[in-house]
């Protein structure tokens, strides 16, 4: 069997008192791999590791050219080794082979644009009418410490790793308990690429206490956190203690407004992507999909048709689009909401559990809720797709602006004045018009209201993961 051990001054050990738990492949529902589990000792262990890699060691003292050469050969390895790690997530989280490739080309992404962008943004200069010049300067912060959920295992954390280490800084992660195996491999490679020991180091465990430990601790930093609101609130509270800054990246409830106007097979296409690419189990997934009357009835019969088609299976098995949900916690926490659709007076066109004792979910469409349903406002996080009419333009903003997550919204439309009006008023941090899922990572990205705090990308990045310095220099006397 398997194991993924922690990654601490560049070795792969156990916990200090040998703990190990169980790793599960959702798709089989059979233990696959076991992984370290990680204590506060274990914390303590690898903050120090990251700490003396970071007061004593050559990471934040090289230049930026080299240290960009670093990370790419880190990009390079991860490159050759895709199929292992794309392998590990599908396996790990019945994340469809082809989905989880994509995750590690992006992942891949990250690592080599944030490389590239600290070594071209390190600084601004601005001459003075006062005979001064001032400038400046992107320092780094310290000690990283970074948490990432399970839902894209690779691609959270290497969203967070990458800036970190980028900007000069040293990082623990720690990989969700449900997904420890890519993330454990990517130390293995950084590793293996000869990364200086305590830059990147993976601690495996629970949220409690190797999640909590790591956040509490005085040698933190910076606290960067990918996950749900509930945990995002004790995160931010535990780093109050120490006044460490933290980025939080919380859940969703996604609107998809489409109008009237739109180009219906784009709009049904993205429609489908947004909540049942990864069993809807995405933070900005559309689970709120709004649908102008005039088209209601066309909308609703291609889209439940498309959602039909998806075909559901084995997520290594070659054409599988849509698989098992990720746990038996999650699946039971999903087949919650499926069940109460009904009883609430909603109408299911498609979908529902599955029937056969696997954790599938098959890919849920439902109108007919009240606005107030648990299903319609909370984050169900799987593929249930909550839809509602609207007449006007007013109306579909009124209500996609209804919630207390404001990560992401879509709009579908052909009308430019629209799609720009409706866009600047949807309150959220990203919107997509006639697309979903697009990045350009220079741009900012977080969520609004219960969705998160802060934003990343680019030179926000830039901001969170360093010390930005003014230094003021005479020129004239
Ligand atoms: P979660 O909050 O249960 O766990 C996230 C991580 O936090 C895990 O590694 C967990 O072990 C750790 N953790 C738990 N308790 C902790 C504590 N007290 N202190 C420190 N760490 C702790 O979330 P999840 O179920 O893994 O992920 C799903 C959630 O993540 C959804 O709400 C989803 O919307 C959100 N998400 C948001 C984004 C975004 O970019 N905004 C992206 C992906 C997922």
């Amino acid at each position: 069997m398997e194991f993924f051990g922690h990654i601490i001054d560049g070795v792969e050990v156990e916990s200090l008192d040998g703990g190990r738990f169980d790793v599960y492949n959702p798709w089989t529902r059979e233990v696959w791999a076991q992984a370290a589990e990680g204590g506060a000792q274990d914390a303590r262990r690898a903050v120090a590791s990251a700490r003396t890699a970071f007061d004593s060691g050559p990471w934040p003292r090289m230049g930026r050219t080299e240290r960009a050469r670093w990370i790419h050969k880190l990009a390079d390895r991860m490159e050759e080794k895709v199929d292992e790690l794309a392998g590990y997530d599908s396996t790990n989280m019945a994340k469809p082979l082809e989905q989880a490739k994509h995750d590690v080309a992006r992942s891949v992404w990250n690592f080599r644009f944030f490389a590239d962008h600290q070594r071209d943004h390190c600084g601004e200069v601005f001459p003075m009418d006062s005979g001064h010049h001032c400038y400046s300067e992107f320092g780094p912060a310290g000690v990283v410490a970074a948490i990432s959920p399970w839902n894209f295992p690779l691609m959270m954390a290497s969203w967070k790793i990458a800036p970190a280490i980028a900007w000069g800084n040293t990082c623990i992660i720690k990989p969700s308990e449900d997904t420890p195996a890519s993330v454990t491999h990517l130390g293995r490679l950084a590793a293996e690429v000869g990364f200086p020991p305590g830059v990147l180091n993976v601690l495996n465990g629970h949220g409690a206490p190797a999640g909590s430990s790591l956040t509490a601790d005085w040698d933190v930093d910076r606290v960067t956190f990918t996950g749900s609101s509930t945990t995002g609130k004790a995160v931010m509270a535990s780093a109050a203690t120490h006044l460490a800054p933290v980025s939080l990246e919380l859940g969703g409830k996604g609107a998809n407004i489409v109008f009237d106007d739109a180009d219906l097979d784009n709009a049904v296409y993205w429609a489908v992507e947004a909540i049942f690419r990864n069993a809807g189990q995405i933070c900005l997934a559309g689970s709120r999909l709004f649908v102008q009357d005039g088209i209601y009835d066309e909308f609703m019969k291609r889209f439940v048709a498309k959602a039909e088609e998806l075909q559901i299976g084995d997520p290594l098995a070659p054409g599988t689009k849509f698989s098992a949900l990720s746990s038996r916690k999650h699946f039971d926490k999903v087949t919650g909401y499926v069940a109460q659709i009904e009883e609430l007076g909603g109408h299911i066109y498609t979908g529902g559990v599955a029937t056969d004792g696997s954790w599938v979910v098959r890919p849920t469409v439902a109108d007919g809720l009240a606005l107030d349903a648990a299903p319609y406002c909370e984050e169900i996080f799987g593929p249930v797709c909550i839809v509602n009419r609207f007449t006007d333009e007013a109306e579909a903003v009124r209500m996609a602006n209804d919630t207390r997550y404001g990560l992401n919204a879509m709009l579908f439309t052909e009308n430019l004045s629209r799609a720009h009006r409706v866009s600047s008023q949807l309150r959220a941090g990203t919107v997509w018009v006639n697309c979903f899922f697009i990045r350009d990572l220079r741009t900012p990205f977080g969520g609004v209201g219960d969705s998160g705090v802060g934003r990343e990308g680019g030179n926000f990045s830039r901001e969170f993961f360093t010390e930005p310095k003014a230094v003021v220099m005479q020129i004239t006397r």
